[in-house]
């Protein structure tokens, strides 16, 4: 018996939100899009195949899609001959109805890079700045290099403490801006921002500013979500996205939210179909029950034991809440890096203002305690026997920077 999954709850929904015709697509053709394993990709030593060494490189989540996401891809697999277009409408009302959510207001892509670059590439120009944290995720950056807006980038307050946002810079930065980026909690720091200070820069930031909040790794915590901000009509567009906590960056799903005329800049980008091994994977997902909060505590647990350990070895880490820390290792970070991944233990990039850390994944309790071995042999040589080392870069397209013709 095959699932009923194309049965739509309701028609709320404009046809129009669902069959994004290319009116942008020769734009859509020329805009690379950037994500995450590309971009840990680009530091990554050659020959780092996946299926070799402990890879806590890139934020994915080892755990994969639950068991009943398993079966729900195994079960749709016969009627994939066919685009059955219902099921984005199914997942969107699936997920606005568990929200609180009007319908309108969801949109489904196959992750949220492609919704993150868009935003950034319809709200910002020459005239309209990109305001970001630093360190910060970097794909909104070369959304703007693409569209000519000016980066400004903002250090996170407190670095050596709560790393989270500084609100008040980011409103203090630009008279003009296009696009204010903020991602709750923070890649790659894993750091929350305060609830009062996210409410302070939407009620604060000019009145056409879009203010996009990135909760790609918002299930990995209990802080306050960004939704109700949508709900009340602001200039808020929040992104989430299946492939962290819901282990599904390998089958891509996502979601954007925000207010109908917002999105609509986004539709003008257009859409593939998307996949329905994906689309039912995610509603599952949703609809099982207790497993954010198991795999939450999954996480959680191993990143406390493994914080613990770096601090009883001395050395400070971010107060993360996510799946993903920095780590200040006293020495150049690629040093490290390098030294490490001679010992197939990969760990992740390292950002231009803060040389001097790396950040890592958090993976298995197996896993860590790989890396706990590896970190202690290579910390224990002196700084002298690991000056130098460089990853080796991967081949052509992907060496150095993720699109060499924007850099
Ligand atoms: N936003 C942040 C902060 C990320 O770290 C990532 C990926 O790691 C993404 C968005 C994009 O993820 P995806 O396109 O897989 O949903």
């Amino acid at each position: 018996m095959l699932p009923a999954v194309d049965s739509v709850a309701s028609s709320s929904f404009s046809r129009r939100s669902f069959f994004r015709f290319a009116a942008g697509a020769s734009a859509l053709a020329a805009m690379p899009i950037l994500t995450e394993p590309r971009l840990a990709l680009a530091q990554i030593p050659k020959f780092a195949d996946p299926n070799i060494g402990i890879h806590i490189d890139a934020n994915e989540n080892p755990l994969g899609p639950s068991e009943e996401a398993r079966k729900a891809v195994v079960d749709i697999l016969p009627r994939s001959g066919r685009y059955l277009f219902n099921m984005e409408m199914d997942l969107a009302e699936t997920f606005a109805k568990l929200e609180g959510l009007a319908p309108e207001t969801v949109r489904v892509f196959a992750g949220s890079s492609d919704p993150l670059h868009y935003t950034v590439l319809a709200c910002t120009g020459k005239d309209r700045p990109l305001v970001i944290a630093d360190p910060g995720y970097e794909a909104p950056m070369w959304a703007a290099k693409f569209s000519g807006a000016p980066i400004l980038k903002v250090p996170l307050a407190d670095p050596n403490g709560a790393a989270s946002h500084d609100v008040k810079a980011m409103l203090a930065a630009s008279s003009n801006p296009g696009v204010i980026y903020l991602c709750n909690p923070n890649n790659p720091t894993g750091t929350c921002t305060p609830r009062a200070d996210i409410e302070s820069l939407v009620s604060n930031a000019p009145k056409d500013a879009v203010i996009l909040i990135d909760e790609a790794y918002i299930h990995f915590c209990t802080e306050p979500r960004s939704l109700d901000f949508v709900k009340e009509g602001r200039n808020v567009i929040v992104l989430r996205t299946f492939s962290k906590l819901y282990g599904m960056a390998g089958l891509r799903m996502g979601f954007a939210v925000g207010r109908k005329d917002l999105l609509a800049k986004l539709d003008f980008f257009g859409q593939n179909p998307l996949p329905i091994t994906a689309m039912t994977a995610a509603k599952t997902s949703l609809l099982q029950t207790g497993l954010v909060a198991t795999r939450r505590k999954i996480v959680g647990d191993t990143r406390v034991e493994t914080l613990a350990w770096l601090k009883s070895e001395g050395y400070h880490c971010t107060p993360s809440e996510s799946n993903c820390f920095m780590l200040d290792v006293k020495r150049p970070g690629k040093e490290v890096q390098a030294a490490m991944a001679a010992k197939e233990i990969f760990i992740g990039r390292i950002w231009p203002a803060w040389p001097s850390s790396v950040r890592i994944t958090v993976g298995t309790p197996q896993e860590m305690m790989a890396f706990r071995k590896a970190f202690t042999e290579v910390m224990a040589q002196p700084p002298s026997a690991t000056a130098g080392l460089e990853p080796p870069r991967l081949p052509g397209r992907l060496a150095e920077t993720p699109f060499p013709h924007l850099s």
